[in-house]
């Protein structure tokens, strides 16, 4: 015998769908945002340190190790740099 919905049950019909719609709609945002956080390169290049490490190069004299741009003379006359 078909018996005719009552209001506690269409109040948890309605209750269903609403919470449905809303992981639909929580799952789409979290999707969305992920997209854009991969499609934006400034957010990509937070994850990269500032400075990329320098290359270093010892000074065969001196045996002091110095970055390859902007090496120093350490002062002995033989200094390679
Ligand atoms: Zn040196």
């Amino acid at each position: 015998m078909f018996t005719i919905p009552t209001l506690p049950k269409i109040l948890l019909i309605v209750l269903v769908i609403a919470v449905v719609w809303w992981w639909h709609r929580r799952n789409q945002i979290k999707k969305r945002e992920q997209a854009e956080l991969e499609r934006n390169p400034r957010n990509r290049a937070k994850s990269k340190p500032a400075n990329p490490i320098e290359d270093m190069t010892q000074c065969k004299v001196c045996g002091a190790y110095v970055p390859a741009s902007g090496a120093k003379n350490c002062g002995r006359p033989n200094c390679p740099f």
